[in-house]
């Protein structure tokens, strides 16, 4: 099987670690048995053809390599679009809501809870949250769950509040809080704590529920969404024996879409040693690194920072490991093998994370095993030294810029501009890769990219002009960076013989592009292994 893809402006970041050269004008590609065998001018590439070679005209379009999501969640992403669609367009008010819901309860199993997702209560007509009581009047017999797009927040109907065994008059539990009507009787909503702890319980307990085929529809509904937003490949953030279970199943059907690299969640590695699952399943599902949360979120102001934050809930935020629990496990993960990925967000957990690192690294410069911190938020300049000198791979998500971005700026005032530092990064030489920790916010890699460069949040706030990188530099975090971070970049992240055939189609060049236009370059298409999984109108015979 060979295919000609020309009349393309090819973006192939290829060049190892340096800024990739321009693009050349309507270069080729030669696609043979879902690899690239060639790149370069037309006729060079007719010549390496063989005769009977399909030939698909781009008629200018770009061809970028395919773009990789180093964090997010994608079994969750996949979740919550089998639930009601409660965000916008499709949800612009509560009555919305409401019908949203309505039409999920014939789709949720019997014993689960009907679920919605996706509404901001101030991009809403109301301006506020849903109640409890709006929730009933939808769902009136059974529990019922809306999430809030940010998955920091929930409402309840009173079936679920009951479920949950969250009652009236009861006070708010540790990092987290209920809200409440002026009665003080609760309103429906809950923030934080219990709220994760709902939304894994509630994954959890659907996903055992499930039927093979369920869950082969939940991840294949994931990758349908990926692939829409032009992502080939994509590290799941927390992966769980039932999630791998999930898209074990459906490689074997052959629906999953993207390539899967799994962050095993720290607690289940014993399971995963023991299953035999430790590794490549397939070229589109892997196993091979180790999640571990070192604090809290940014957003929720539980991140774990020296001093405290001048809005509530107040505190320092939480360290979840001392640096010497933290240091033995990572030394026993870095012993077996494992890449450790580590959640880090305020500048104590970031330092607890180097210190951890650091011992186990024991002075060595290089850090094979590509050893990861997860967000970065606050790393500060002495912290971006040490990660240099350590040679830590930062996977980072400039998408929270215009999406979180107002949070974190009231959360630290003082430091808003030093807050995922991404000139810095790359000035001191760390590899940094993009991403977008989806579902909790977009998983569109173009919104992360003109961020990137924007660094702009929603109300208008340019957070460390200092820190806005170029565009190339920006592509290159869901590419080069991402394949780097993944140990793939023999594989995928560039567009260079002999790496896989994954790229995506887009209308426009987005080095070509004005910064604001970026997020609103249309993806024409996403091809895996020479293979398109989404086309917006046909190009490519499937
Ligand atoms: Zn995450």
């Amino acid at each position: 099987m060979e295919l000609i893809v020309e009349d393309a402006v090819t973006v192939t970041m290829a060049g190892g670690a340096g800024p990739a050269g321009p693009p050349g004008p309507a270069r080729s590609m030669l696609i043979r048995d879902g690899r690239i065998a060639a790149v370069g001018p037309p006729g060079e590439i007719h010549a390496a053809a063989s005769p009977g070679a399909q030939v698909v005209r781009l008629d200018g379009a770009t061809i970028v390599p395919g773009l990789i999501d180093a964090h997010c969640h994608v079994a969750n992403i996949g979740y919550l679009a089998a639930g009601a669609d409660c965000s916008q367009p499709s949800a612009p008010g509560i009555p919305a809501i409401q019908a949203r819901l309505r039409e999920a309860i014939g789709q949720t199993l019997e014993g689960s809870w009907v679920t919605g997702s996706g509404y901001v209560e101030y991009k809403l007509r109301e301006g506020r949250h849903p109640t409890r009581a709006e929730l009933d009047e939808a769902v009136p017999g059974r529990p019922a769950v809306l999430y809030h797009t940010s998955l920091h927040a929930c409402v309840l109907n009173t079936a679920a509040l009951r479920e949950a065994g969250f009652e009236d008059g009861q006070p708010d539990p540790p990092g987290g809080a209920f809200g409440r009507d002026r009665e003080g009787r609760l309103d429906g909503v809950v923030y934080e704590g219990p709220m994760f702890a709902l939304f894994e319980r509630n994954l959890r307990h659907d996903l055992t529920r499930m039927g093979a085929g369920q869950r082969a529809r939940l991840v294949a509904g994931a990758g349908r969404h990926l692939a829409e937003l032009g992502v080939t490949a994509a590290c799941d953030a927390d992966l769980r024996r039932d999630t791998y279970a999930a898209f074990a199943e459906a490689d074997a059907d052959g629906v999953l879409s993207q390539r899967i690299y799994g962050l095993v969640v720290h607690d289940e590695v014993d399971w995963l040693v023991t299953s035999g699952q430790r590794g490549r399943r397939s070229d589109r599902l892997a196993a091979e690194a180790v999640k571990i949360w070192s604090d809290g979120g940014m957003s929720s102001r539980t991140a774990a920072i020296h001093g405290s934050y001048p809005v509530p809930p107040y505190g320092s935020g939480i360290l979840y490991f001392e640096r010497g629990e933290l240091t033995e496990m990572v030394r026993d993960l870095d012993a077996r093998g494992f890449q450790v990925c580590i959640h880090a967000q305020g500048d104590r957990a970031i330092e607890t994370v180097l210190d951890a690192y650091a011992a186990v690294l024991a002075g060595s410069r290089a850090n094979p095993r590509r050893h990861r911190i997860e967000h970065g938020g606050a790393m500060y300049p002495p912290l971006i030294a040490r990660a240099a000198e350590l040679g830590i791979v930062v996977v980072s998500q400039p998408g929270f810029f215009s999406t979180l971005g107002d949070g974190f700026a009231a959360a630290f005032p003082g430091r808003r501009d030093q807050l995922y530092p991404f000139a810095s990064w790359r000035r001191a030489g760390i590899t940094a890769a993009g991403s977008s920790d989806a579902p909790v916010i977009t998983a569109d890699p173009l919104l992360g990219i003109r961020d990137a460069v924007l660094r702009r949040t929603s109300e208008g706030h340019v957070l460390g002009p200092g820190e806005r990188i170029g565009v190339q530099d920006a592509l290159a975090l869901y590419t080069r960076g991402a394949a780097f971070a993944m140990h793939r970049e023999d594989e995928i992240g560039s567009l260079e013989p002999g790496k896989l055939a994954d790229f995506t189609v887009l209308d426009a060049n987005p080095l070509e592009t004005d910064a604001e236009r970026i997020s609103g370059i249309r993806v024409l298409a996403t091809v895996i292994g020479g293979t398109p999984v989404y086309q917006s109108e046909p190009i490519f015979p499937a």
